[in-house]
């Protein structure tokens, strides 16, 4: 038996028209991964949809049926950012199945990776910037239900700032939300997470990293996480097209690195979803994310696993 699990399913590569979301990544990623011999075939796990109690664990009654009839407002339908279709609904609730299952094999194994997920904009009632349906959120709640753990902590790392995530868990003591994103994008408006560091235009590898060293092994040890939740975003990066930090693919690497040796040290198991990435030059998107599951990959070789 393959003693690696990695979660992805070809039915993310969903057509929403001539669209700055690229969803043809994913399965550049894992074609990429197998091309490169990290990863063979029968690593692969497929998801199957999610039921409809693991949603009602995060999203609204009202908001999920919305979804299935297709009755979402005209500005419900604007503030996704996203044409609405049958097909997107089907690929956002086995996207949710994706993380969870993620989050299985991290709480079995130490690690867990989902070539997927990451939708952090997501809210309990509507959706939002590109976002259906939060399956950081459904998957740490789901874990906490179940008793696998108690205490879980995000690290988003998107370009982004994790407004539905924070938002979800704000009278929530069982979970920790850490966002570092830039301050001046979307979203305007952002619900507190536990800590937030909001980074000015341009901010590079260095002032970046250096943040991400100040913090985390702090937040980490004073909350004592028994799960990790990374959302490993790909848009930092300097050439992408709707955000204005200016992270290289080399300073991009040396966080998903830091993250995963941090974890390790802590020895807490590790979750990652890739969330987003929008180069003007798809394939830098792509070796950002591969350079993601590599680290995530190289971690797991090390890990012992337990819950911590
Ligand atoms: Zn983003």
């Amino acid at each position: 038996m393959s003693k690696r699990k990695v979660v992805y399913s070809d039915k993310y590569d969903v057509d929403i028209g001539a669209h700055v979301f690229p969803t043809k990544k994913y399965k550049l990623v894992c074609e990429r991964l197998l091309r490169e011999g990290l990863l063979e075939e029968e690593d692969l796990e497929s998801p199957h949809a999610a039921s409809e109690e693991d949603m009602l664990l995060v999203h609204s009654q009202e908001y999920l049926n919305k979804l299935k009839t297709g009755t979402l407002s005209f500005e419900e339908i604007f503030k996704l950012e996203m044409p609405y279709s049958k097909e997107i609904v089907r690929a956002s609730y086995l996207c949710v199945s994706g993380t969870i299952m993620a989050c299985g094999i991290a709480l079995d194994k130490g690690v867990g990776i989902h070539i997927g997920g990451g939708f952090h904009h997501a809210f309990r009632d509507h959706g939002e910037g590109l976002c259906v349906l939060n399956d950081i959120a459904i998957a740490i709640r789901k874990a906490i239900k179940a008793g696998r753990v108690a205490r879980v902590m995000t690290i988003d790392c998107d370009l982004h700032q994790g407004n539905g995530t924070a938002d979800i868990f704000s009278d929530d003591d069982e979970v920790f939300t850490f966002s570092i994103h830039q301050q001046n994008n979307y979203p305007f408006y952002k619900p507190k997470s536990n800590l937030d560091i909001g980074l000015d235009d341009y901010t590079g590898d260095k002032i970046y990293l250096n943040k991400l060293k100040r913090h985390i092994p702090k937040i980490i040890s004073d909350f004592r996480p028994q799960l990790v939740f990374y959302v490993a975003g790909a848009d930092p990066y300097k050439n992408d097209q709707i955000g204005n930090l200016a992270l290289t693919i080399e300073g991009l690497k040396e966080r998903d690195e830091f993250i995963f040796e941090t974890s390790r040290n802590f020895n807490v198991p590790i979750a990652v979803v890739l969330a987003g990435g929008y180069a003007a030059d798809i394939r830098d998107t792509v070796t950002i994310h591969f350079n993601t599951v590599k680290a995530a990959l190289e971690y797991g070789r090390f890990q012992v696993g337990g819950n911590g």
